[in-house]
């Protein structure tokens, strides 16, 4: 796909956050004449942001839009109709990015396989920037890109969902589970958003790709590229496997399961998607082996934060849709006391029934989503309002006893109480960190 002339090109940038800023100075560095706007415009230093309105678009040759703009706005698909060209952030940063890319997607994970990701190849000193929806923005990785280093990107549906031409060398998908149906509606237009990481692959590159999910397998029959597997249950080759208590990478051990250092097997998962990524790379087994035990692990994804009276307390802020949740629970042997709720996403909590069922001795409700939640776990396990975080810890705090664990995994988004998942993260350790022991 050819790109189009931005000298003197009419482009309306939508959506002022960090995405859409640093497309915007991208634009005007390549002589574009920017309009940039906002639903919500807040003041910025080097950008004029003008309130969104559906005249803004008219006149332009070009729109950009970040990633929490959904891409199907009357006003936007108006324009698409009468022949203007609408692309997201991450498609313009691929126009200038040089390097090749590492690109990963997924339901749950991205961000922890692609810190870990990263992380393998710092310590094989393999030359890599990192960004995408981890942080840095696509369009800000431009200009500290090099031709011999990597980009390790961590891409969200809708990064993908408006994509034209962009490209990656190593693609990998962790997983396909109903979430944001909100912006995308249906599973399958979800998959299609998805799936654009592998449309415009070729014969020279690699889909890392989740042989136990049968939706992210479909993927592979529908690119050029080489497919390489990763599963928990199977083995497979190319690829990467568990084998008893051992992670076999392309044929030969790579580690045990026990040397890493995060919980659960979705972690597992995660580690061999990362591990398949770096040897593509140019990693070793003895170099990824030891990058991934010293990998830290991610603040919010199953983060353990203190021991109090002999009780575990993990804040698991981060997940915001009832798979993660499913996936944290299923980290434990048992003895949870797991903290629900939040802004619901039109999720079937019931989904959680029978994990819970085995492991939990009950759970708190928070947020505007805990009457539902006790509505559809109804007589699964006990359930106490708590309605706050506070309350809910507070009350964690008087049920749980030595062995146990309390769990925050709240299977809903954050926004009716806290700013983002970080907020909820934050309030949670610093409530937990200030509980006293009963000794
Ligand atoms: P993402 O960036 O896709 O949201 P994260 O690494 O931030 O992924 O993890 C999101 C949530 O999903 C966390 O609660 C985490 O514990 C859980 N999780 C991490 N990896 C996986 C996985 N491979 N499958 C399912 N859940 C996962």
């Amino acid at each position: 796909m050819t790109r189009v002339k931005l000298q003197g090109t009419q482009v309306v940038v939508v959506g002022m956050a960090r995405s859409g800023i640093a497309a915007a100075e991208l634009l005007l560095q390549h002589g574009a004449l920017v309009r940039a706007v906002d639903q919500n415009p807040m003041p910025h230093s080097s950008i004029v942001v003008e309130p969104q309105q559906d005249h803004s678009f008219i006149g332009a040759d070009l729109i950009v839009l970040s990633p929490g703009v959904p891409a199907d706005l009357p006003a936007i698909e108006a324009r698409r109709r009468a022949g203007v060209r609408v692309i997201g952030d991450l498609e313009l940063a691929s126009w200038f990015l040089r390097g090749r890319i590492i690109a990963i997607t997924g339901s749950n994970g991205k961000t922890t396989a692609t810190a870990m990701t990263a992380h393998i190849l710092q310590a094989s000193g393999i030359p890599m920037q990192v960004g995408g929806n981890i942080g840095t923005p696509p369009a800000s990785m431009v200009q500290t890109s090099r031709d011999d280093q990597w980009n390790v990107l961590e891409l969200s549906s809708f990064q993908l969902e408006t994509t034209e031409s962009f490209h990656a060398h190593v693609g990998a998908v962790l997983n396909l589970t109903p979430d944001h149906l909100d912006r995308h509606h249906t599973m399958l237009r979800y998959a299609e958003a998805k799936g654009r990481l592998f449309a415009n692959q070729t014969a020279g590159d690699f889909a890392v790709i989740n042989a136990d999910d049968s939706a992210c397998a479909a993927y592979a029959t529908q690119t050029k590229s080489t497919p390489v597997w990763f599963s928990s249950t199977r083995q497979c080759s190319p690829g990467a496997f568990l084998n008893g208590n051992n992670i076999i990478l392309n044929g030969q051990v790579l580690m045990d399961t026990r040397e890493v250092p995060l919980r659960g097997l979705h972690n597992l998962e995660n580690t061999m998607a990362a591990s398949v990524m770096a040897q593509l790379a140019g990693s070793t087994h003895p170099k990824i082996r030891a990058a991934v035990m010293t990998f830290p692990g991610v603040e919010h994804r199953l983060e353990f934060v203190r021991d109090v009276d002999g009780v575990a307390w993990y804040n698991d802020s981060k997940a915001t849709n009832v798979d993660a949740t499913l996936k944290a629970i299923a980290a434990f042997e048992g003895g949870l006391w797991v903290i629900l709720g939040g802004k619901d996403k039109n999720s079937d909590y019931s989904a959680l029934a029978e994990s819970l069922k085995q492991k939990a001795h009950g759970v708190f409700l928070i947020g505007a989503a805990a009457e539902k939640i006790a509505a559809q776990l109804k007589g699964v396990t006990a359930t106490v309002q708590a309605n706050t975080l506070e309350v809910a810890v507070e009350q964690a705090h008087a049920s749980a006893t030595a062995g146990d664990t309390v769990l925050l995994a709240p299977a809903c988004a954050s926004f009716d109480q806290f700013q983002n998942f970080e907020y909820r993260g934050r309030e949670f350790k610093r409530l937990v960190h200030h509980l006293r022991g009963r000794a």
